[in-house]
């Protein structure tokens, strides 16, 4: 039976790697020159390097169950520190941080500190669903906690204001311990997962076809067309999963029941743009430093989990850029986060520097996310979905798009029997 994948992002090849272990003829077309999708890696002085920052949190089980089983056991694990920065001054970010906080007042840190501890300690949000994270936050911390630390970081990494973001889930958030957990960076980059999960495929006798967008996939004849070196090329497939943007596939699909993709369409995407920079010195011991008064969101520090070349580097980032920024040209970009990063370190100095975009970095979770979130089947029997656009509450990781990969695998399995 032929599966045709769309999308060799983690969520695509590992679906693929399973479904192809199991004896379906499996293809997956992936439109860019290389694999990897959001953690595609680009390549200075023959180092492979993620183009949008990517480490693994502690909590990332399948990952890190992924990462064994394809034989990567050296990994990189380091305490890192996080922090933020507020009219050029860093401060630390942890759950005892609050009382270094010279922009908050008494009552704020001691009403901080006691929200820490109720993140740490609590594992049952169920009395919160329901409502929106600007209300529950401004009651627990008060307006200016909730605005100053909870807004800004929200709006920086998700794109949406605390009112768009359901309170339960930021609360199970918090006590995941991003902030103050171990982190997790494979020696060998992120690059030797993708091409270990692309291998799996082809010895098992699938096909991993790169530089291959998919144009058009007609439903109701089992029929997708790609572009292969400025030629459409059609071919036969029983069964497509897509992991691809829902918008790439509302494009090309023919077939899809209109009320079907009426509801595809509500699901949003945020943008990504993120300058990576090459320099000599260290900036800071900071990891993840969030910032709230400069052109991007951020900067990771990515010496601080893996100082692994000959060469410091950190990707400056910026979700939800707006329009203005988002059309300004790569050059222009990166003039303006290096200068706004040179505010904050003043000795820092660009040896090299990328800039990537992406037009979906993530869906927008949004608190009304789960009322019209798709399942991993559609109503065609020939059309499954897989990715982090299917994952919620669960948000966007490596973790769940391997997650979702393994779970369209399993539905496909059962539908279809294993062939082998
Ligand atoms: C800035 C940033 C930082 C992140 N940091 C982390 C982190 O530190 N840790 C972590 O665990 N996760 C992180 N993530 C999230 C993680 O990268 C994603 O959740 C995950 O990679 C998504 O995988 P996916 O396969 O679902 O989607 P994608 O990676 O988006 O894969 C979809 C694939 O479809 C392909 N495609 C698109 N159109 C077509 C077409 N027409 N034909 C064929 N193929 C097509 C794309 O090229 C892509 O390869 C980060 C994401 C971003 C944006």
């Amino acid at each position: 039976m032929k599966v045709a994948v769309i999308g060799g992002g983690l969520s695509g090849l590992m679906a693929g790697r399973l479904l192809s272990e199991s004896g379906f003829e499996v293809k997956v077309f992936e439109a860019q020159k290389n694999c990897g999708g959001l953690v595609a890696s680009f390549t200075v002085q023959s180092f492979r390097i993620p183009i949008f920052y990517h480490h693994i949190f502690s909590h990332d089980e399948t990952t890190l169950k992924v990462v064994k089983e394809l034989g990567i056991t050296d990994l990189i694990k380091r305490k890192i520190k996080m922090g933020l920065n507020l009219n050029s001054k860093s401060y630390p970010i942890s759950y005892f941080s609050a009382p270094f906080w010279d922009f908050l007042s008494f009552s704020d840190k001691i009403r901080f500190g006691l929200l820490a501890a109720q993140v740490k300690m609590k594992k049952d949000w169920s009395d919160i669903e329901g409502i929106n994270a600007e209300v529950w936050l401004n009651k627990t911390v008060g307006k200016n906690v909730a605005r100053k630390i909870f807004g800004n970081i929200m709006r920086e990494k998700y794109g949406l204001p605390l009112s768009r973001i359901s309170a339960s889930e930021l609360a199970e958030r918090l006590g995941e311990e991003e902030a103050t957990g171990l982190f997790y960076y494979p020696k060998d980059g992120m690059d030797g997962m993708v091409s270990r999960l692309v291998e799996s495929i082809e010895s098992n006798g699938g096909e991993v076809k790169t530089g291959s967008p998919v144009t058009r996939v007609d439903l109701n004849n089992n029929k997708i067309s790609s572009r292969e070196n400025g030629k459409q090329k059609t071919e036969e497939a029983d069964i497509i999963i897509n992991t691809a943007p829902l918008p790439v596939l509302l494009r090309a699909a023919k077939g899809l029941p209109a009320a079907y993709a009426e509801k595809l369409k509500k699901i949003k995407y945020c943008r990504n743009i993120c300058v990576d920079i090459g320099y000599r010195e260290k900036l800071s011991d900071y990891y993840w430093l969030n910032c709230f008064d400069s052109a991007f969101g951020g900067i990771i520090e990515h010496t601080n989990l893996a100082d692994i070349y000959p060469f410091k580097m950190a990707w400056i980032f910026k979700y939800a850029p707006s329009e203005q920024l988002w059309n300004m040209s790569d050059e222009n970009v990166a003039k303006l986060f290096i200068r706004d990063a040179q505010k904050i370190y003043p000795r820092l100095e660009a040896d090299w520097c990328r800039v990537f975009r992406s037009e979906h970095a993530s869906p927008l979770y949004d608190i009304d996310y789960g009322k019209f979130m798709p399942g991993y089947e559609t109503p065609l029997k020939n059309l499954f979905l897989s990715g982090v656009a299917l994952t919620y509450p669960k948000i966007r990781t490596m973790n769940t798009a391997l997650a979702s990969g393994i779970k369209v695998a399993e539905i496909v399995k059962e539908k279809y029997g294993k062939r082998n």
